[in-house]
């Protein structure tokens, strides 16, 4: 196996006023091609900032970030938005849908940037949908679907282009027990299917159950590595 995001000794500093916080303070990690990975720990741990960084949404202060060979943490501004369109998926707490628009077309958004005809957009993002259980829903506009249905739309988006890497920052934070298990079990059989990395940050400890790895975050800093609780098939019982 080799590894696909490579972190050496990687910084994120906040300026406060007169105080500086390091949210993200000297991590080193590396992260396997196909992982199932989840970042865990407390509110603020930093969490977040070290998935953006390692997503190429935001930049280190000091450190590097290799996603296969390539370092990402010097790429411009537009060479990392090509970058992350070609080879990264993401999910939100929150979904981030586009309100105007059906799921379909919500789907078929980051084909679109990749300039994927219309008619292969719409068969793919249609294939996706089925995917996660939402075939009769594909004209639905996000207002109209429940918080586990918008959140299996932007799981459907995420995946979509078929990115080596998904990222997902506390995915199942606003849903149910029920939504969360079929979500992260959606997320992690998608996931294996395609051969693809996904990192899942979460401070819920239950989620953790479907990672081979579970990397602990407290004050910036990894406090420890576990091994997933199920490590056969990455699934709850
Ligand atoms: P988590 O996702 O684990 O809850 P975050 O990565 O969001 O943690 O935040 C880590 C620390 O960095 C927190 O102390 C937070 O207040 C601080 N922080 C995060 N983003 C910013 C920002 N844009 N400006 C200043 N401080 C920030
Ligand atoms: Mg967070």
């Amino acid at each position: 196996m080799s590894s696909i995001i490579t972190l050496n000794d990687v910084y994120r500093g906040y300026k406060m006023g007169q105080e500086r916080i390091m949210a993200v303070n000297g991590i080193s990690l590396e992260i396997e091609e196909g992982e199932i990975c989840c970042l865990q720990g407390p509110s603020g741990s930093g969490k977040s900032t070290l998935l953006h960084i390692m997503a190429g949404l935001d930049r280190p202060t000091k450190g590097s970030i290799k996603i296969g060979n390539t370092r990402i943490d010097t790429l411009s501004e537009n060479q990392l938005a090509v970058f992350r369109q070609r080879y990264i998926g993401f999910v939100f707490q929150s979904y981030y849908l586009i309100p105007t628009l059906t799921a379909i077309e919500n789907v078929t958004i980051p084909l679109t940037f990749c300039g994927v005809p219309k008619k292969k957009r719409l068969q793919r993002a249609k294939e996706l949908l089925e995917a996660v259980g939402l075939k009769d829903r594909m004209k639905h506009k996000p207002s109209e679907l429940s918080g586990g249905q918008q959140q299996r739309v932007s799981i459907a988006r995420a995946f979509c282009n078929n990115p080596k890497i998904i990222f997902a920052d506390e995915p199942t934070g606003n849903l149910d027990t029920a939504n969360k298990y079929e979500m992260m079990n959606l997320m992690t059989s998608l996931a294996k299917e395609n051969k693809q990395t996904l990192v899942v940050v979460t401070h819920d400890v239950e989620i953790s159950g479907f990672a081979s790895r579970v990397i602990k975050i407290r004050d910036g800093k990894i406090e420890k590595i576990e091994n997933g609780r199920d490590q056969n098939d990455g699934k709850m019982a």
